[in-house]
């Protein structure tokens, strides 16, 4: 028996009784882990459930023991279980858990997956009854999009103004909502320059003569299924005979209904969740599906959990202290009967560069056992980032160094699809001859110049035996491309041509180069005027981009340290640090877990805040609390003061969340470079910038690090002017001659082995020969005076 195909089943209702019997005396040594509550959730098998527990509690745990005993029992064969989870990943860790629960495999769960995976099930079979057949594909984003800007252009709308992508983000979340182009209700009619809604239809229609669906679509038209069809819904309804759902706190409004049809047929539905970690609400996530359940499903068992299997007291503490500052929650009791454990430690770092070289020293340390830990494995820790852009700082130190790292949920930083864009842009200015970047960026953003154009452009190269542009060059010569791709063309030709003359010349320094690039290709335009939910994300790592270049030469320097630490790849099965964002963190566990960038801005995100106000700030308190519970052992909270955004130093504020931690619950610790410990990874940076410094960072006289000073019990840093500008000698380079050991912000110590003019060349002990600016060199034996 392997899915809903074998109809017949439903029938043989006639289960017979006396193997019911049998297999419900079979032996259940799993509840013998579970506590009372927990035990309650997994026996009450018929009538609805809702589990409503804070982290850790065991609710997953809970869940999946419930799947192994309604197999165990003979309640439901694998196939009548309906089991959603909120990722791929959650669904076969699940799958495998079940497994070991009953200590055999579990044959065919065909219905235990993420909504989108059990909707497109259910909508191959029945998808004439949406007008479309059965083999109907599902369009990525960048189709997706491609077709709302067709639709854009049939309405005779200026795409320019109202761009496709905004379409997309609007039309999106309607289908959150359950709102076909029918049910958008009047309040949005003004969304889009009033033609949203026509759009939307239009764009619908369009799908269906493609025999296509976007991925909103797959769950609505399951829904309006159900709703329109009647027969169909009953069936599924009486084959489900266990629902059981999982994270629901962040389900949104059609898949809720969807879920509150289904279980309709038996009401046997089991629900877990926690509200404090409702983290979707951007997504169209509604908190209130939880708290209605008990509406929903009269005379609901509800279930709470209160003791936290996961973390130590102080872990639990420091997360429970965090959210009790959020006003909109239902409260909860949490406690454990861990052993203490160690503090939740905090720790302030003069910039994030600084930021990083700790945590790797820290995680390097941590595999012997430092600071009176037990060692831990690298595979036991994590680190969780607000923004993916942050993980470019922590990949780079880690390949630097050595360390085994993954990214979970998403690509490396520099697989990233804008970072090899605009790579593609570097290395073209560079190599003529790249014809794979060549290839990357002709038509991005686009130019006119498709598939069509492409294919003159390869003819001529090849015809002539010369690079692609050069190859496009001859083309336009000839004439062989008119009208507007020629004029677009060219003008990306003249632009490379121009942007190289300036690599050569030096005449700008080179991370404002990058951003000419990017700015003069129109390559940052196509990402402003975008706006899907992943392009300020985008924006943002292509800023993290420029800002990794300030530690190289040039272009060049760049571009082969990037070639090289991607080739540095580790092999696949050793352990490794995991980096990932809180939002993939959810429902996971580490030993050990970093949060680095707790600055306000950065987490809270400027952006929630600006949007969402005060439930902005509540759902990313709720972050912060996802973020410190997945922590078992030991938790590790860490900000910047500055952070380089375009070359400039930004100053930060502590996050508002620091001054939420309970003080008996934290400990802070002293960065080695702050107080004479050995110099950190800060530099030396012209006077100026620090003047600017100074006067920007507030963050001396604000709260968090006042209170990380007195703690401290160190001499607080609250007179940064006097005692930086000590060590700042402008002049220093005049003063400098052959042999004289010098210290540089980047590469350390080294040699003075020639100086030109505002140039030194520099024998580094440990990066080798290399010229630098003068100005940010200073004599080896200042290096340790620099007091930050
Ligand atoms: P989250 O809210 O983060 O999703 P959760 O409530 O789903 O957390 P689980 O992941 O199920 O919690 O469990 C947390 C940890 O506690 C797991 O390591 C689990 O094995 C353990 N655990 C759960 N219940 C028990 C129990 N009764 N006895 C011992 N360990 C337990
Ligand atoms: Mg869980």
């Amino acid at each position: 028996m392997s899915g809903f195909d074998e109809d017949d089943a439903f029938e043989q209702g006639a289960r017979a009784s006396l193997a019911a019997r049998a297999m419900a005396a079979r032996p259940a040594p799993y509840l013998d882990d579970l506590n009372p509550a927990q035990r309650q959730a997994v026996e009450r098998l018929d009538g609805p459930v809702l589990m409503l527990a804070g982290a850790g509690t065991g609710k997953t745990k809970a869940l999946t023991t419930r799947i192994a005993h309604l197999l165990n029992t003979g309640r439901a064969q694998p196939n009548e279980i309906l089991a959603v989870t909120f990722t791929n990943k959650a669904a076969r860790e699940m799958k495998t858990r079940v497994g070991r629960l009953l200590g055999e495999t579990v044959e065919g769960m065909p219905w235990l997956g993420t909504f989108h995976a059990l909707c497109v099930k259910i909508l191959r079979r029945h998808a004439e009854l949406v007008d479309l057949k059965s083999s109907f594909t599902i369009l990525d984003t960048d189709d997706q999009i491609r077709l709302m800007k067709q639709v854009i252009a049939a309405a005779n709308i200026d795409e320019k103004r109202w761009p496709a992508r905004q379409l997309a983000g609007l039309i999106d979340h309607w289908k959150n909502r359950a709102w076909t182009p029918g049910k958008v209700p009047a309040s949005e009619a003004s969304a889009f320059n009033h033609r949203g809604a026509e759009l939307y239809a239009a764009y619908q229609t369009r799908l269906r003569e493609l025999n296509a669906v976007d991925f909103g679509d797959l769950l609505l038209h399951v829904l309006t299924i159900f709703q329109t069809h009647e027969d169909v819904l009953a069936r599924y309804q009486r084959w489900f005979r266990y629902i059981l759902v999982d994270e629901y706190q962040d389900t949104n409004v059609a898949q809720y209904m969807w879920l509150r049809l289904l279980a309709q047929g038996h009401r046997n539905i089991c629900c877990v969740g926690d509200d404090d970690q409702s983290i979707y609400g951007w997504r169209g996530a509604e908190v209130g599906n939880i708290l209605r359940f008990e509406k929903d499903f009269p005379g609901a068992t509800v279930v709470r959990l209160e003791q936290n299997y996961r973390s130590t007291p102080h872990i639990l503490g420091a997360a429970s202290g965090v959210i009790a500052a959020n006003e909109s929650r239902l409260g909860k009791t949490l406690w454990t009967d861990m052993p203490e454990g160690e503090k939740l430690r905090l720790i302030g770092h003069w910039d994030g560069e600084e930021e990083a070289r700790w945590v790797g020293e820290e995680i390097e340390a941590m595999q012997g056992g430092t600071r009176g830990l037990r060692p831990f494995s690298l595979d036991e820790i994590a680190i969780l980032v607000r923004a993916s852009h942050q993980m470019r700082a922590f990949e780079d130190r880690f390949l630097t160094i050595g360390l085994p790292y993954r990214v979970i949920g998403g690509p490396r930083f520099y697989e990233r699809m804008e970072i090899r864009d605009a790579m593609a842009y570097f290395r073209l200015v560079i190599s003529p001859d790249d014809d794979l970047a060549f290839e990357r960026v002709v038509n991005t953003p686009k130019r006119g110049l498709g598939d069509k154009a492409q294919q003159k452009i390869q003819i001529t190269a090849r015809a002539n035996g010369v690079a692609l542009a050069e190859g496009a060059g001859l083309l336009l010569q000839e004439g062989g491309l008119t009208g507007k791709g020629a004029k677009a063309l060219a003008e990306l030709l003249d632009g490379i041509a121009r942007w190289r003359e300036m690599a050569r010349t030096g005449e700008m320094p080179h991370t404002e180069l990058a951003q000419v690039i990017l700015d003069e290709s129109g390559y940052t335009a196509m990402w402003q005027a975008d706006t899907s939910p992943e392009a300020a994300g985008r924006l943002e790592n292509l800023k993290e981009l420029v800002k990794a270049l300030e530690g190289f030469e040039n272009l060049q320097g760049f571009l082969e340290h990037v070639a090289l630490i991607m080739d540095n790849e580790t092999e696949a099965e050793e352990p490794k640090v995991s980096i990932m964002t809180l939002h993939a963190a959810k429902g996971l566990e580490f030993p050990a877990v970093f949060l680095p960038g707790w600055e306000d801005g950065l987490f809270p995100s400027q952006r929630s805040m600006d949007e969402q106000g005060l439930k902005g700030v509540e759902e990313e308190r709720r972050l912060a609390y996802v973020g410190i519970t997945r922590a078992r052992e030991l938790c590790t909270v860490s900000f910047a003061a500055n952070r380089r955004v375009f070359g400039q130093w930004q100053s930060a504020l502590p996050s508002r969340f620091i001054d939420e931690l309970p003080e008996d619950h934290v400990e802070v610790l002293t960065p080695p470079g702050l107080y004479g410990g050995g110099f950190g990874a800060a530099g030396v940076v012209p006077a100026s910038t620090l003047e600017d410094r100074a006067s920007e960072a507030n963050v001396y006289n604000s709260p968090g690090w006042r209170r990380m000073q007195s703690r401290a019990g160190q001499r607080p840093v609250s007179q940064p002017r006097e005692s930086r500008s000590q060590v700042i000698d402008l002049d220093a380079v005049s003063s400098f001659g052959q042999g004289d050991r010098v210290f540089h912000k980047k590469f350390g110590y080294g040699h003075v082995t020639g100086i030109e003019g505002d140039k030194l060349e520099i024998a580094f002990e440990k990066a080798g020969l290399k010229k630098v600016v003068a100005r940010f060199v200073v004599a080896a034996d200042r290096a340790d005076d620099v007091p930050f």
